[in-house]
C-alpha cells in the first residue's frame, strides 16, 4: 500500500448517491440508550434524505452474542418506531465473503501472512513494555517471504497499512481529525482458523450494503482510521470502494458529567418501557434532543424530526443524560397521547395493582376518564395509580391524607352533600356543580370545603381529577354509595376511622 499523506474526503462523491445508513449493534447486551440514539440518528438521517436505513446485527463474537440480545434489540427498535428498509443483515452469515476480500488483499500485496507465534508476540510486547514503546505489532512478517515459515505453520492475515504520513478524516460531526499512519498497526484481517475479524467484517459489510454514511459513537473514531486502508486498497484493486462519510457522535454522559452508568440510565430501552412506563415518542424526542438541536424547539413530531434532522446540527461535546428531563418530557407526551391507546397501555399495570379491574369490561370507563387522568400523570405507572379509585370496590381503602380529611364534621357535611346530590336527576358535570355551589353558598363555605371530604369519600385520596369529573365517571349510584359509606362512618375508640 502506498504510504504518504492521505486526506480522506468528506464523501462529496457519495453525496451524489442515494443516502444509505446502517445501525450495526453487537448483540452482546441490551439496546442501551446510547445505541438507541445512534439508531435514531441513522434512521432520521436516511429518512431526511429519502434514502435507505439498514440494520446489521454484528454477531461475529459468537461466544458473547445471544439470541435474547438480538430479540431485545429488534424489539427495542420496533418500540421506538424505527423500521428498516431490508431484512437485517447478520454479520456472522457473511464470513465467506469477508475471507474472500481478505484473500483479494493478500493476492494484491495489500495484506500478508504473519506466522508469528503467540509466544513470539508475547515476547515482542514484553520488550515494548520494557522500552516504554507503544504496544503494537511490529510488522515482522510484512516483508518476509512466507516460504521462510516452517511447513504447515499456522498464520494470520494482516493488513499492510501505511507506515508514514498521516490520514485525515473530515468527519461530519468531529470536523477534521488527523492520525499519524505510524500509529495504525498491521492488524489482523483473518485469524489463523480463517475467520474474519470485526474490523474487516465492518468494512466489507458497509461496502456490500452500499452504506454511504457511517453514523456511530465516537468511541469508534479510532476504528475509522484503521478501516480506511481497506477501502483504499480495495479501491485500487477493483474500484467501486468509495469511502463512506463518517459522522462520529459524542457519547452520552450522566447528568453529573461522568460516564453513563446504570444509575444514569444506561439500561436497556425495554426498561424505559417496562420499568419506567415511558412512551416511545417521548424517549425518541428526548434522544433526539440529546446532542442535536433545532433552534430552541423542545418537542418534535416524527414528521418534523425527519424534516429538520441533519448532521451539521449534531453537537461535538458529550451530552448529558438527565432522567428528570426525560420524565418531564414524558409527561408532555402523555397529555397529547390518544386516550384509547393510553387505556390499552395502562391496562396491565392497573390489573397488577387492582384485582377488581377487568381490562375488557372497564376499558370504556378508563378511556372516558383518560383526559383527566393523563393530565396528572408523568408515566404509565402514575397513570395506573391515578385510575385505581375508578375500579376499587367498597369499602374503599383510605390513604392517610383522606383519613385526615374525614373528620367528624366533614362526615356530617358528607351526609348533607348526599341529601343534596340525591336531588340531582341530571348526573352530569354542570348541574352537579350548580347544585354543590348553591349548597356551599348557602352555608357560607368555599366550594373546596365541600370538595375535599367529598374527594376523600369518592376516591380514598386527597388528590384526584376534578371532583365533578369524578362524580360523573363513577356515576350516580356508585358516587352516592361511596359518600354514604363515609357519611355513616363512626370514629373508632382509638380515633382511627373505620370503614363500614
Ligand atoms: N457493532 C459496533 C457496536 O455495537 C458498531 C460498529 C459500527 O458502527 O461500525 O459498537
Amino acid at each position: 500500500m502506498a504510504s504518504g499523506s492521505a486526506a480522506i474526503g468528506n464523501g462529496a462523491e457519495s453525496a451524489r448517491q442515494p443516502v444509505v445508513t446502517r445501525f450495526a449493534p453487537s448483540p452482546t447486551g441490551f439496546l442501551h440508550i446510547g445505541g438507541a440514539r445512534t439508531a435514531l440518528f441513522n434512521w432520521l438521517f436516511a429518512r431526511h434524505h429519502g434514502g435507505k436505513a439498514l440494520l446489521r446485527i454484528e454477531d461475529t463474537d459468537r461466544a458473547r452474542s445471544t439470541e435474547a440480545a438480538i430479540d431485545a434489540i429488534l424489539d427495542g427498535l420496533d418500540w421506538l418506531g424505527l423500521d428498516y428498509d431490508d431484512a437485517p443483515v447478520f454479520q456472522s452469515h457473511r464470513a465467506d465473503r469477508h475471507a474472500e476480500v481478505a484473500n483479494k488483499l493478500l493476492a494484491a500485496g495489500h495484506a500478508y501472512k504473519c506466522f508469528a507465534t503467540a509466544e513470539e508476540l508475547e515476547e515482542m510486547r514484553a520488550q515494548q513494555r520494557a522500552n516504554k514503546q507503544p504496544m503494537r505489532y511490529d510488522g515482522r512478517w510484512r516483508d518476509r517471504d512466507p516460504s521462510e515459515a516452517p511447513e504447515g505453520a499456522p498464520f494470520v492475515v494482516r493488513l499492510k497499512t501505511p507506515t508514514s504520513g498521516e490520514t485525515v478524516i473530515e468527519d461530519a460531526v468531529q470536523g477534521s481529525v488527523k492520525v499519524k499512519n505510524v500509529e495504525i498497526d498491521d492488524y489482523i484481517l483473518l485469524r489463523s482458523d480463517g475467520t474474519p475479524t470485526y474490523m474487516l467484517a465492518v468494512v466489507v459489510d458497509d461496502h456490500d450494503m452500499g452504506v454511504t454514511h457511517v453514523i456511530r459513537g465516537d468511541d469508534h473514531l479510532n476504528n475509522a482510521f484503521r478501516q480506511l486502508p481497506i477501502y483504499r486498497a480495495m479501491q485500487e484493486i477493483e474500484g467501486g470502494w468509495d469511502l463512506p462519510v463518517y459522522a462520529h457522535i459524542p457519547l452520552i454522559h450522566g447528568a453529573d458529567g461522568a460516564k453513563l452508568s446504570k444509575r444514569h440510565g444506561a439500561m436497556g430501552v425495554d426498561a424505559y418501557r417496562d420499568e419506567l412506563g415511558l412512551l416511545p415518542e417521548a424517549v425518541d424526542n428526548y434522544l433526539l434532543r440529546l446532542g442535536w438541536g433545532h433552534g430552541d424547539q423542545e418537542q418534535f413530531t416524527r414528521e418534523e424530526a425527519i424534516a429538520f434532522f441533519d448532521l451539521p446540527a449534531v453537537g461535538k461535546s458529550p451530552s448529558r443524560f438527565d432522567f428528570k428531563k426525560l420524565a418531564n418530557m414524558n409527561g408532555l407526551y402523555m397529555r397529547e397521547a390518544d386516550d384509547e391507546r393510553l387505556a390499552n397501555l395502562a391496562a396491565s399495570r392497573i390489573a397488577a395493582l387492582e384485582p377488581a379491574f377487568d381490562a375488557e369490561r372497564d376499558h370504556g370507563l378508563l378511556a372516558q376518564a383518560m383526559p383527566s387522568l393523563k393530565a396528572r400523570a408523568k408515566n404509565l405507572d402514575e397513570l395506573a395509580e391515578g385510575s385505581l379509585f375508578l375500579f376499587r370496590k367498597r369499602p374503599l381503602p383510605l390513604d392517610e391524607k383522606a383519613q385526615a380529611l374525614l373528620t367528624e364534621d366533614s362526615r356530617q357535611l358528607l351526609a348533607d352533600i348526599s341529601v343534596q346530590l340525591k336531588l340531582c336527576s341530571d348526573w352530569t358535570s354542570e348541574p352537579l356543580e350548580t347544585s354543590l355551589k348553591a349548597m356551599a353558598e348557602q352555608r357560607g363555605l368555599g366550594l373546596g370545603k365541600l370538595a375535599q371530604p367529598l374527594r376523600a369519600a369518592l376516591t380514598g385520596q386527597a388528590t384526584s381529577p376534578g371532583i365533578f369529573d369524578v362524580l360523573v365517571l363513577l356515576g350516580r349510584d356508585e358516587s352516592l354509595a361511596r359518600i354514604d359509606a363515609q357519611a355513616d362512618c363512626v370514629p373508632a375508640k382509638d380515633g382511627a376511622i373505620t370503614n363500614p
